[in-house]
Formats: structure tokens, C-alpha cells, sequence
């Protein structure tokens, strides 16, 4: 019951929804990739990178 309203860990005063499978961060819609699982950072090193 502790956890439900958590701000994303990204600081923009949204509710985090996600939990990114890479770096654990807790991130709100804004700053998630549904399709990989990942918060939006992770999400662009993936790709960016290589
Ligand atoms: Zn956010
Ligand atoms: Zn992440």
C-alpha cells in the first residue's frame, strides 16, 4: 500500500506507472517505452549507441 503514489523518478511531478527493467527507475508515461520495457533513457542508449 506504501508504493502506489510514486512521482516519477524523472522529476516532472507525474505519478510513475512503470518500472523501467534496466535501471529499475520508477517513470511516468512520459518517460517509458512500452515496447522494450525500458525508461526512456535506457530506451535511447539502446538505440542511439552502436
Ligand atoms: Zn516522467
Ligand atoms: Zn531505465
Amino acid at each position: 500500500m506504501a508504493d502506489i503514489f510514486v512521482l516519477c523518478d524523472y522529476n516532472d511531478n507525474k505519478f510513475a506507472k512503470h518500472i523501467c527493467k534496466n535501471c529499475g527507475k520508477r517513470v511516468c508515461d512520459d518517460h517509458f517505452d512500452t515496447k522494450s520495457g525500458w525508461c526512456t533513457a535506457c530506451a535511447k542508449g539502446r538505440k542511439g549507441k552502436r
